[in-house]
């Protein structure tokens, strides 16, 4: 396996070696040769211009952000809270992996190579300080596994995918418009307060993030993504046979988790904690849902058996 240090350097930036040596110290000569980015990362100007007089206007030397700067404040960051050890940060746009970790040299972990999801540049100090905690944790221990639940819901709060993934809403069925339902909840149970998206449609691949409890059976009839603030209702709910109530329900239980963020505990997220189920109950057809849902299901299947076989992964 190649060092992350070799394998993504970037061409413009600076030699990692010679950017660790320097951190926290005086420029070296050997910095001079770069007197720009000397600038971006010191409060010394050594590189004004010779010659220079006071009455001609000099052209100064316009100053733009290095790339490679957030890479760097952000891995002397993470060095200042683990006694410098981080010896290379590479930033990725991985979706899947928020991070790995290996050691600089084989065997040895005092000097540890990153790789970290981009989306930390920048993160809150509780972050920072929980990315530090898990290079400093043993695997699976209970510090680990704290600073991993802190890790994870930084990255499904602030990971660019809510931006850059279009989604294209679709609350308009043939039967229901997912809008009015959703103002109408969000106004009687919610104060307003919430600000969601919903669709029809069936569920966004992958992510654990998502809540998938109300899967039932084989059928998942609703989902709520955090990231994207999005509710999803499945598309075999569309039906005039479909009771208000049920969709309500369905739609209640999504908006309770866009109104609850997730409990971290021990390392792990909860979503339907006491309290959340205590609040499941506000809605007043919460049984009548739920009984409504069990006797139906297997129509339910039918229908979707019927739709499109994309459906089928819902
Ligand atoms: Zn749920």
């Amino acid at each position: 396996m190649k060092p992350s240090t070799q394998a993504l350097r970037r061409p413009s930036g600076p030699p990692e070696a010679a950017n660790r040596r320097s951190q926290g110290r005086k420029p070296t000569p050997a910095s001079h040769h770069h007197p720009l980015q000397l600038e971006l990362f010191g409060q010394t100007h050594p590189g004004l211009p010779r010659g220079r007089q006071d009455t001609q206007p000099v052209p100064r030397p316009s100053v733009v952000p290095h790339p490679d700067a957030p890479r760097l404040e952000l891995q002397r960051a993470l060095n200042r809270l683990t006694g410098g050890r981080l010896a290379s940060l590479v930033l990725t746009d991985n979706r899947r992996t928020i991070l790995t970790v290996k050691a600089g040299r084989p065997g040895d972990r005092s000097q540890l190579c990153l790789r970290i999801h981009r989306s930390f540049v920048g993160a809150p100090p509780e972050a920072l300080e929980a990315v530090a905690a898990f290079l400093e944790s043993r695997k699976g221990s209970d510090r680990s596994r704290a600073a991993l639940a802190v890790i994870r819901q930084h990255f499904h709060q602030h990971h660019p995918e809510r931006r850059t993934r279009q989604t294209t809403l679709r609350p308009e069925g043939t039967m229901y418009d997912l809008r009015e339902i959703v103002a109408d909840l969000n106004r009687r149970y919610f104060g307003d307060r919430l600000a969601v998206g919903v669709t029809w449609g069936r569920s966004s691949g992958g992510a654990a993030h998502h809540c998938r409890r109300r899967r039932t059976s084989s059928l998942q009839l609703g989902s709520y993504s955090y990231e994207e603030r999005l509710i999803r209702l499945h598309g075999v709910l569309d039906q005039p046979t479909i009771p208000r109530f049920v969709i309500e329900a369905i739609i209640f239980h999504e908006l309770l988790h866009a109104d609850m963020p997730p409990v971290v505990r021990h390392g792990r997220r909860y979503v339907h904690t006491p309290e959340f189920r205590r609040r499941e109950r506000e809605y007043r057809h919460l049984d009548k849902a739920n009984r409504w849902i069990q006797e139906h299901l297997p129509e339910l299947l039918r229908a979707r058996a019927k739709a499109s076989p994309r459906r089928r992964r819902a």
